[in-house]
């Protein structure tokens, strides 16, 4: 079996509904059998209405009508990165059992926390992961520095300074077999599918921008679409030779 999702009759690779026939076959009531998807959304506290002034916008991801887990927003509209331990530097968020992504080098520098962003880019950031796994499920995704807790820049290294002035800025490590590996796209783990598969999941879930390396840019840069533009390094410059960096402009 491919994926937990997949299906005997392989009509829908991810399909949110099965249908199951009878003994009778074609000719019976198809007997619907609902498997839940993972998904993340954005909704109201329970038991408060949306359109009431205490209306409290909160971030979930599970499934809609069954198990989640969900996290406040802040006033500034920012959400951490989900983590099975929040204070770990390097991790992992799981759900039921399975890990749905890793991140890297949280908090890791002096000043303000570094995973945060605003609830709807998360939102779009755990369900490019998902959409991605439909094809490559058995693929762990690795998240670096994203936005501060009032969506601001964050430290960019020990050196100082910051970095990440753009909206939904997101670092991820290069993707290969198996999925984020610590290295260069020049590294020979590179798999340039991955890169695309994960390119169009990010611009199917709102992110418009991606920086990569001069290294990869002329295998990359056909990947723009009318919703995401690919943009490369200035000369001499190495910042992006070894992740991913998306945002929202
Ligand atoms: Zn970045």
């Amino acid at each position: 079996m491919e994926n937990e999702y997949s299906n005997p009759f392989g009509i829908l690779k991810n399909p949110a509904k099965i249908y199951v026939y009878g003994p009778n076959g074609c000719l019976g009531d198809p007997v619907v059998e609902t498997k839940p998807k993972l998904e993340a959304w954005i909704d109201s506290r329970p038991n408060v209405p949306k359109d009431s002034s205490t209306w409290v916008k909160i971030m979930c991801v599970g499934y809609r009508d069954g198990k989640k887990t969900c996290f406040d927003v802040n006033e500034y509209g920012m959400v951490e990165l989900p983590a099975d331990n929040p204070k770990a530097t390097n991790g992992q968020f799981t759900f039921e059992g399975h890990v749905v992504y890793k991140y890297y080098n949280r908090n890791d520098e002096n000043g303000v926390a570094d995973q945060w962003g605003k609830a709807e880019h998360i939102v779009g950031l755990i369900n490019a992961i998902i959409e991605y796994r439909d094809t490559y499920p058995n693929d762990l995704l690795d998240i670096g520095d994203m936005r501060s807790p009032k969506d601001g820049k964050v430290p960019k290294n020990s050196k100082g300074g910051l970095h990440h002035g753009n909206k939904g800025a997101v670092d991820i490590r290069v993707l290969g077999k198996g999925g984020s590996f610590r290295g260069e796209f020049t590294d020979t783990r590179h798999d340039l599918e991955r890169s695309k598969v994960f390119i169009k999941a990010m611009s199917n879930n709102g992110y418009s921008r991606l920086f990569v390396g001069r290294n990869i840019y002329e295998k990359l840069k056909d990947c723009a679409n009318n919703k995401l533009s690919v943009h490369q390094d200035k000369p001499g410059d190495k910042t992006h030779s070894n992740h991913y960096h998306f945002d929202v402009d």
